[in-house]
C-alpha cells in the first residue's frame, strides 16, 4: 500500500510528540458519582469547605479541660464539675478552679484554655476532684475551630486525582457525590499471527498476548474501561475490518499493538488510512518503541503501539496514559520524576531518548539506581522487576557509575524492599 499522503514521517523528538498528543485531546463530559465509586476518578468541580474544620474548639486529648492559669502552679487541686464526650456539648463553663473530664474529639467547654491529658493527673475523692500534676500553656491539646480550614475556603481543586486521602476530605465536606469526568472508553486490539490468547497452549511459533492484558491494566489504573478485542491476524483485510470495527463504537481511545514496524506484515498504519484516521506522527525518538502510531478520527484517539511488550508499555505510559489523564481533566498527567545517582554504568546508543528499568531506592539520603538486566524490548520480566526507568537523552550515549540521572517512578514504586537484583 502507498505511503504517499500528507502527515509527517520524520521521526520526532518525545516531548513534541506528547505535545501533539496533548494538544489532540478532547475534554470527556462529567458526571456524578457515589463518593465511595470515585477513587481513581478526576474530580470535575472544585471543593469548597461548607463549615469550619474543625467545627468546634476540639480535644486532641483524653484529660481535663482546664484554665492554664490554675494549673501554672503544679500540682493543682480543682474540682471536676463535669465531663463531655466526643459526640456530647459542654453543659457549663469551666471557672476558676474547676476542670470539666475530657474526651479526645469532644468539644472544649467555655472558660477552658487548655486541655490536660489524663496521664499527668491524679483522680482524687472518686473522681470528684482532680489533681494536675504539670502545667500547661494556654492552648495546650486544643485544635481551635477553623484552624485546619475556614468555612468557604477551597480544599480541593479540580482535577485532583482522587485518592484516599482525598475521599477523606471529600466525605468530611459532605460530598456524598462527586463530579469527575466520565470514564474514558478504551478499545484494545493486538495484531499478529503468532499471538495466542492467555488461555490457549502457544504451537510452534505462537507466544501469548501479553500485551493485550498490560495494556487494558493500564488502561484501567489510569482511570479507563477497557473493551479487549482480541487479536487481529496479519491480514490487510481483516485489520481493516477488525479496526473498522473498533472505530465505529466510537471509543474515546483506539490502542493496537504490533503491525507499526517495518516488516512486510506492518499493515496498521495504511489500515488506519484507509478507515480516515488523520495520522499525526508515526516514529518517535524513543527506546524502547520508536514505531509509534499517533492519529485521531472525530473523538477518537488512535494509538499503534509497537508490538514489542516493552516498547507497548513504556509507550502507552508516556503517552497513552498521558492523554487518558488530561480527557479527564486531570492536573498532573505524567508520572513523579526524581534524580538518582547511577549505582552501575548505563548505556544508550539508540539516538533515542532511553527508557532503562532500574529499581530505585533510598540510601543515605539520596535515591540510587541499580539497573535491571534486560535483554531489551522484548523482555517483559525485565520490565516488571523495574520500578523506575531511568531516562538518557539520545546524546547521553553512557552515563557512569556515581553520575546522576533522572528517572521516572513506576507503579510498584513503594513496594520495592530495596533488595538488589
Ligand atoms: P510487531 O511490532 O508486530 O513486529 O511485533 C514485534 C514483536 O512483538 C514480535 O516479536 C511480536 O511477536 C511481539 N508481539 C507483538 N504483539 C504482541 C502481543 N500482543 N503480545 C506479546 N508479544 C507481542
Ligand atoms: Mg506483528
Amino acid at each position: 500500500m502507498s505511503k504517499s499522503s500528507g502527515y509527517n514521517r520524520r521521526v520526532i523528538p518525545v516531548d513534541e510528540a506528547l505535545e501533539i498528543v496533548l494538544r489532540e485531546t478532547p475534554s470527556l463530559p462529567t458526571e456524578e458519582v457515589a463518593l465511595e465509586e470515585a477513587l481513581g476518578r478526576v474530580l470535575a468541580e472544585e471543593v469548597c469547605a461548607d463549615a469550619d474544620m474543625p467545627p468546634f474548639d476540639r480535644a486532641a486529648m483524653d484529660g481535663y479541660a482546664v484554665r492554664a492559669t490554675d494549673v501554672a502552679s503544679v500540682p493543682a487541686s480543682l474540682a471536676v464539675v463535669g465531663e463531655v464526650a466526643a459526640g456530647g456539648w459542654p453543659d457549663r463553663e469551666v471557672g476558676p478552679g474547676e476542670a470539666v473530664r475530657i474526651m479526645t474529639g469532644a468539644p472544649v467547654p467555655g472558660g477552658a484554655t487548655a486541655v490536660q491529658q489524663v496521664e499527668k493527673t491524679r483522680a482524687l475523692e472518686g473522681g470528684r476532684r482532680v489533681e494536675i500534676l504539670a502545667s500547661v500553656p494556654p492552648g495546650a491539646h486544643i485544635a481551635p475551630r477553623g484552624s485546619e480550614v475556614r468555612a468557604g475556603e477551597r480544599v480541593l481543586e479540580r482535577g485532583t486525582t482522587i485518592g484516599s486521602a482525598v475521599s477523606a476530605v471529600l466525605a468530611s465536606t459532605g460530598h456524598a457525590r462527586v463530579s469527575v469526568a466520565r470514564r474514558p472508553r478504551v478499545a484494545v486490539l493486538v495484531t499478529g499471527d503468532e499471538i495466542v490468547d492467555v488461555a490457549a497452549a502457544p504451537g510452534p511459533g505462537q507466544i501469548r498476548n501479553s500485551n493485550g492484558p498490560a495494556v487494558a491494566a493500564q488502561a484501567r489504573l489510569a482511570g479507563a474501561e477497557v473493551r479487549l478485542l482480541g487479536v487481529a491476524p496479519d491480514r490487510e483485510d481483516e485489520t481493516v475490518a477488525v479496526l473498522g470495527e473498533a472505530l465505529s463504537g466510537g471509543p474515546d481511545v483506539l490502542t493496537v499493538s504490533g503491525g507499526v514496524s517495518a516488516g512486510d506484515y506492518d499493515l496498521v498504519e495504511p489500515a488506519l488510512e484507509q478507515l480516515g484516521v488523520a495520522l499525526l506522527f508515526t516514529r518517535v525518538a524513543i527506546k524502547p518503541g520508536a514505531p509509534l502510531v499517533f492519529g485521531r478520527r472525530n473523538d477518537t484517539l488512535v494509538f499503534g503501539l509497537p508490538g514489542n511488550p516493552v516498547s507497548a508499555q513504556v509507550t502507552f505510559d508516556v503517552f497513552v496514559r498521558a492523554a487518558l489523564l488530561r480527557m479527564q481533566g486531570a492536573r498532573v498527567v505524567s508520572r513523579p520524576r526524581v534524580e538518582v545517582e547511577l549505582l552501575a554504568p548505563m548505556k544508550n546508543r539508540s539516538g533515542r531518548k532511553a527508557h532503562l528499568p532500574a529499581r530505585v531506592r533510598f540510601e543515605d539520603g539520596r535515591l540510587v539506581a541499580r539497573p535491571v538486566r534486560s535483554m531489551g524490548s522484548g523482555d517483559l520480566v525485565a520490565h516488571a522487576r523495574a520500578n523506575a526507568l531511568v531516562a538518557l537523552d539520545a546524546e547521553r550515549t553512557r552515563a557512569e557509575a556515581g553520575e546522576r540521572a533522572g528517572a521516572v517512578l513506576l507503579e510498584g514504586f513503594l513496594e520495592d524492599d530495596g533488595a538488589p537484583i
